[in-house]
Parts: C-alpha cells; structure tokens; sequence
C-alpha cells in the first residue's frame, strides 16, 4: 500500500493538528490517544513514513526499528504505567482493525486489562 501523506498521524507530526504530546526523539512520538478505550492510552508512531508494520520491518532500518521498541517503554515509564504492568499492540490491516494508515502501537494501563482478545 502506498503510504497516504494526509493521514491523520501524518498531520500530527508535520504539526498540523496538534496533540498530547508525552515523548519525542529523532525516531518516534508519542501522545495520547484521542479517544482512550482504557484509563491511560497513549500512542507511539515512528517518524518515517510507514503505513504498518509490515512495511516497517520490511523497510525501517535497524536504528528505526529499535528507536521505536525502545520508545514503547520510555513511553510507558513517562505516564507512570510501568510498574503495575500495561498493553501494547498494533493493529495491521483491515482483519486487524488498523483505522489510521500509518503504523502506530497502543499503549494501555493505569488499570486491570483483562484478557486480550474479548471472547466471542
Ligand atoms: P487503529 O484503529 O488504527 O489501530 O487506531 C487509531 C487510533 O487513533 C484510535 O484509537 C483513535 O482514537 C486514534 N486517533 C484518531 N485520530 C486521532 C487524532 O487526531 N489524535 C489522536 N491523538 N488520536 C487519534
């Protein structure tokens, strides 16, 4: 998929549309989910133009991809989930829900979790 230069995300680091901002390096920012599904929800995406994270793993380079690992927990720490445990993951695709294409992992915390995957 072609990476689209006006998805919301792609806004919000050229500062277009502001956000809550909680960590910035020369590889990733984070800020707070818009419309948070738990008591703490934030979001961190990578810098460089990556529509999810196939196209991550396939194209980012090893400094990328570690800067945005790293970035998870830095991010964690920084709205003070680390210590009681927390969730990311990353949605990819239209089976896994992915809504904004450029690539993006949840952070959630600040409360229990439950189980993953709600049961059906
Ligand atoms: P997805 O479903 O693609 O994994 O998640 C997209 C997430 O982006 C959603 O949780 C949604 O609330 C969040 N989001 C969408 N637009 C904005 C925005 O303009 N600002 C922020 N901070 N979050 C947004």
């Amino acid at each position: 998929m072609t990476y689209d230069k006006n998805n919301v995300f792609a806004k919000i680091l050229r500062g277009e549309i502001p956000c809550e901002k909680i960590y910035e390096d020369k590889y990733v920012l984070a800020f707070y989910d818009i419309n948070p599904q738990k008591k703490i929800h934030a979001l961190i995406i990578p810098k460089g133009e990556y529509v999810d994270l196939d196209d991550f793993s396939s194209k980012a380079s090893e400094k990328e991809i570690s800067g945005l690992i790293k970035g998870i927990s830095i991010a964690a720490k920084k709205v003070g989930i680390s210590n009681d445990g927390y969730r990311s993951l990353v949605n990819i695709g239209e089976n896994g829900n992915q809504e904004v294409p450029h690539l993006h992992f949840h952070i959630f915390g600040g409360e229990k979790l439950g189980k993953m995957v709600p049961q059906s």
